[in-house]
């Protein structure tokens, strides 16, 4: 079976094609400046086939779909002979609200939900749409769409963790609560720290740390979210690259007022200016803010600092919220790159009995345990993997499982 994971944005287009027989990547690639000019990489992983790297019209997403194909059966660039051996296609989506706990076959009902669930995620949302309907437009009816949703891993929170302490009537109404995102890379990581050990998901408690531009923290136990670090919206929890993590709401209004804003312009710089960028004054980049910090820069230094102290606040948490913890993981840019990153943080956790290994955690990009294997928690880095997720969760779907 193969299947084709496509990952929409407003003016971009990310796609994997997957051999789920041997759980392989065959191609992958980006299609980027839809609507603007355009622009498709296309990488083929299969031997003696080339790389296609070159501006192309991409007026609409329908028509990036279209070259994506093109090249995935091309005979210099493509990994199958043709469209009907793509026998299903997953989709990213950003906001399920409470009504996906898991992913679905994309059908009518399934795309007004998706609408529905607009006003939440205003940016992602409705590319997500303009990708599945830009596959069912190019694809036909007959292959089948699968949607696969970013909050639906933290719809078992317990109400007690997702509610916010603001008059009842807002969630009744309004649908106001918290949500979590990175659910797909939460998932991923806890199922796999579970493999790696050994033991059964169901007896693990996991708190998995996805560090990248946006970063969040799941307490993961018995396989199942309890509690998560982003909120109703994904600015929230963390001090993130640009966003501003957790704040006092009071804040906004004084510097409005002050500065006379509109609340677009503060959301703005909540969203934009906010986080390691706003406190450094340098970058998002964590490569930038640690060479900055190396040379002396003190508003580097604090503005790592600052996400190393959030981190183990956060991790602090959970392990409170669960009784306990077995395995504390790291993923996503930065957790996977970012030796000194993840070191700081683990000098937070000797009372947890985390015996950290200086040595093995001196890796990147690949799954490594970071603590002594005696350590009371173990602590690992894993990759994160939303594609193969996506893959096999669509997979499992039209073949019935
Ligand atoms: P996104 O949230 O956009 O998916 P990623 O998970 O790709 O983000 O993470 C991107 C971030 O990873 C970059 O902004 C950078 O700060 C960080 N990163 C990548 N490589 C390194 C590295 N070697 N050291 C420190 N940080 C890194």
């Amino acid at each position: 079976m193969k299947i084709l994971v496509i990952n929409a944005g407003s003016s971009s287009l990310k796609y994997q094609l997957f051999d789920m027989e041997t759980e392989t990547v065959l191609a992958k690639g980006l299609c980027e400046r839809i609507g603007i000019d355009g622009h498709l990489k296309h990488t083929p992983l299969v031997e003696g086939k080339t790389v296609y790297d070159e501006d192309i019209a991409l007026p609409t997403h329908a028509e990036a779909i279209t070259a994506v194909i093109d090249k995935l059966v091309s005979p210099e660039h493509g990994v199958v002979s043709s469209m009907s051996e793509i026998d299903a296609v997953g989709h990213r989506v950003l906001h399920g609200l409470d009504k996906f706990s898991g992913s679905v076959l994309v059908n009518d009902d399934v795309m007004a939900a998706i609408q529905e669930a607009v006003p939440f995620g205003p940016l992602h949302n409705p590319a997500n749409m303009t990708g599945i309907r830009a596959c069912q437009k190019v694809m036909g009816d007959d292959v089948p769409q699968v949607a696969v949703f970013d909050t639906a891993f933290h719809q078992t929170m317990p109400a007690k963790a997702y509610m916010y302490a603001i008059p009842y009537e807002y969630y009744e109404k309004d649908s106001i609560r918290r949500y979590g995102f990175h659910g797909t890379s939460h998932r991923y990581v806890g199922g796999r720290v579970a493999e790696i050990m050994g033991v059964p998901e169901k007896d693990l408690k996991v708190i998995s740390c996805h560090m990248g531009n946006g970063s969040s923290i799941a307490a993961i136990d018995g396989g199942k979210c309890v509690d998560t670090s982003m909120g109703f919206t994904p600015l929230v929890g963390l001090p993130m690259g640009t966003r501003c993590g957790d704040l006092d709401p009071a804040i906004m209004q004084f510097i409005m007022n002050k500065y006379d804003l509109s609340i677009d312009e503060m959301m703005n710089i909540l969203n934009k200016k906010s986080g390691v960028l706003g406190i450094s004054g340098v970058s998002s980049d964590f490569r930038d803010l640690d060479k900055g910090a190396s040379e002396g820069n003190e508003r580097c230094a604090l503005a790592l600092d600052m996400f190393h102290y959030w981190v183990a606040k956060v991790v602090g948490s959970y392990a409170a919220a669960m009784n306990g913890v077995d395995a504390i993981v790291f993923t996503a840019g930065v957790g996977e790159n970012s030796i000194a990153t993840r070191k700081a943080i683990c000098e937070y956790f000797g009372y947890l009995g985390v015996d950290f290994d200086d040595e093995a955690n001196k890796c990147r990009g690949k799954e490594q345990l970071i603590s002594t294997p005696d350590s009371k928690v173990k602590v690992y880095v894993v990759p994160t993997n939303e594609e193969l997720v996506i893959a096999r969760d669509t997979r499992d779907i039209v073949s019935g499982k």
